[in-house]
């Protein structure tokens, strides 16, 4: 296997693809880590580019598995979605978010919590009203919410999302759009659909502001937003000139290692509670 640098999660991919043939057998894995309590959320602060001060956190699950040990979600996120794993796994990090919204709100963060959707949970209206269910259960209000898609469920023929995306928007859930950039280019859907933010994804910012060409795509993204009057959040950034370039476009909101990782909720309290 290759070095990812991170061995456990090379060594558990390539036993991964030896079990490809029995995609039951790896819903059943996860199945049993959700009934055992071995999964979990770490949180990762979106913050003002110009203060520092936390905007809204995204919930990012991560699976403690008893023999491989701590694997990031690109290490099971893709085989839940084949198996279907992915619903249970969604119901869960929405089940979770809604026990950590309480422990937020007490210590005084009050930005919204962004849960990541993948279009495998978006397949029928149940899947929408078991959502709905687990909020209601927790007294949780919708508008405690942003759900994060990618662009490809945008797509304008997909009726069938849209009207999803659209009930969900109608209950006072804002929807941001992942990766931006790194999807199907076109971009009519945001006429269309009720988007609030787009996250631009890493691979615009990882170079900026040294490389031309990268910078320039970053600049026209950052000012198509802001004439569609929809937030922006720069993904991935860890260097200081990225911080200073994207304070002066006025791009406002940052999410990146350079101002905070994705931490438990104990120490997201910790660190900006009150
Ligand atoms: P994403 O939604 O784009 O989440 C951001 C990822 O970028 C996170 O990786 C985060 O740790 C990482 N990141 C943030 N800032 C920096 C930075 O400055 N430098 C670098 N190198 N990385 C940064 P993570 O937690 O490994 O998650 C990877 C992906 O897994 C997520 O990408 C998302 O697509 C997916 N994912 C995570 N949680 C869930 C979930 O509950 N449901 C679904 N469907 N997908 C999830
Ligand atoms: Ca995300
Ligand atoms: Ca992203
Ligand atoms: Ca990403």
């Amino acid at each position: 296997a290759k070095n990812t640098g991170r061995g456990t999660t090379s060594f558990f991919n390539a036993e991964l693809r030896e079990q490809a043939a029995s995609h039951i057998e790896l819903h059943h894995a996860i199945m049993l880590g959700l009934k055992n309590g071995e999964f979990f959320i770490d949180y990762q602060p979106v913050v003002n580019s110009k203060d520092g001060s936390l905007h809204s956190v995204e919930a990012l699950v991560r699976w403690q598995h008893p023999q491989h040990g701590l694997m990031p979600p690109k290490a099971f996120i893709p085989i839940a979605e084949k198996s279907g794993a992915i619903r249970e796994l969604g119901n869960f990090v929405l089940n979770q978010t809604c026990l950590d919204i309480p422990k937020l709100r007490k210590a005084n963060i009050m930005g919204r919590v962004a849960v990541n959707f993948s279009s495998h949970q978006f397949y029928d209206q149940m899947a929408v009203d078991t959502w709905f269910e687990i909020l209601a259960k927790h007294e949780i209000s919708p508008d405690n919410f942003t759900f994060e898609i990618t662009e490809s469920m945008l797509l304008p023929d997909r009726e069938r999302q849209r009207d999803l995306l659209l009930s969900i928007h109608h209950k006072g859930i804002q929807l941001a759009i992942d990766d931006f950039g790194t999807g199907y280019s076109s971009t009519s859907y945001l006429q269309h659909f009720p988007v609030s933010m787009l996250k631009i994804d890493k691979s615009f910012v990882d170079r900026v502001p040294e490389d031309k060409h990268q910078t320039a795509l970053l600049t026209a993204l950052i000012h198509m937003a802001r004439a569609l009057e929809i937030d922006v959040v720069a993904e991935g950034v860890e260097q200081v000139n990225q911080v200073e370039f994207l304070n002066k476009h006025c791009a406002d909101l940052i999410q990146g290692f350079y101002f905070a990782r994705p931490m438990p909720i104990a120490a997201l309290v910790e660190r900006y509670g009150q």
